[in-house]
């Protein structure tokens, strides 16, 4: 059996086409959005109690072999999957999607971390499209002369910075929708991370086309592990290791 460590798109279609192929897979799910599109085949929800639990799990349902389709910023679970791989001596491949890059056009500020998005917010504009996701928005707490609209999946914790609206939603995006949005909420700056792919890349298009400045999260470090950009090659991958 693969288990492919989801919770993205790209997760779902590698799930979806071992299935028609007629190999057996389990997608591991971490739990943290309330209704989540699942993939075809086994699923399972919920942490697996660090790596040790992890390493537990694969020996109990006989994991042949690995792919970490997690998010590019969901660092935790791929040091997890790296250290039980080694540990039980089963291959892994890393699937992860390509990040953005400027183009023509493109007024980008890259940073590490959220905080420092925070820090550079207040001198490059005053309402902020804000979607580096539901956790890490502490960060922005503490910015009360700046207007937020912040759009994720499900419904952010507390602390929340004191002036701003919440739009939930999931994307994929269009760029006229983007505009739109922009537009209607006089949008000057946005911040988001480097999430890569195609379904929200369009706030970036409409960022250029309104020419504002971006404030982009750099990826966090990744374990070391074989990587491949695409669905169709961790297909191959895990039909060669699947004999
Ligand atoms: P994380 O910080 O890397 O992981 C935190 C803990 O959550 C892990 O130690 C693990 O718990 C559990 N976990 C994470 N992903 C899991 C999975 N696929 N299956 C089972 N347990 C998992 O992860 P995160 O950033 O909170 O992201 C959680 C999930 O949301 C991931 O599956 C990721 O693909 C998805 N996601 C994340 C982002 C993002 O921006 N971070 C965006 C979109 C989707 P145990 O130690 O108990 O095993």
């Amino acid at each position: 059996m693969i288990l492919v460590l989801g919770g993205t798109a790209e997760a779902r279609q590698l799930a979806d086409a071992l299935v028609a192929n007629g190999i057996a897979v389990t997608s591991s799910l971490a739990g943290r959005v309330t209704n989540p599109r699942l993939p075809r085949g086994e699923v399972r929800i919920g942490g697996f109690g660090g790596a040790t639990g992890l390493v537990e799990w694969m020996r109990v349902h006989d994991v042949k072999c690995v792919v970490d389709a997690t998010h590019p910023f969901a660092a935790r679970i791929s040091e997890h999957a790296a250290a039980a791989c080694a540990r039980t001596g089963t291959p892994l491949l890393a699937l992860i999607r390509p990040g953005w890059s400027e183009r023509p056009g493109d007024r980008w500020f890259w940073v590490g971390e959220p905080a420092a998005a925070a820090e550079a917010i207040p001198a490059l504009g005053s309402r902020v499209l804000l979607t580096t996701g539901r956790q890490g928005l502490a960060a922005f707490a503490g910015l009360d002369q700046t207007w937020f609209l912040i759009r994720c999946v499900d419904r952010p914790e507390p602390p929340l910075p004191p002036r701003h609206e919440l739009l939930l939603d999931r994307g994929p995006y269009t760029l006229a929708g983007e505009l739109g949005l922009i537009d209607a909420h006089r949008i000057d700056l946005v911040v988001t991370k480097d999430s890569g792919g195609e379904h929200t890349v369009a706030k970036l298009d409409a960022a250029r086309q309104r020419g504002l400045p971006v404030v982009i999260v750099r990826r966090p470090a990744r374990p070391e592990a074989q990587r491949v950009a695409t669905v169709a090659a961790a297909l191959d991958w895990a039909r060669f290791h699947a004999g």
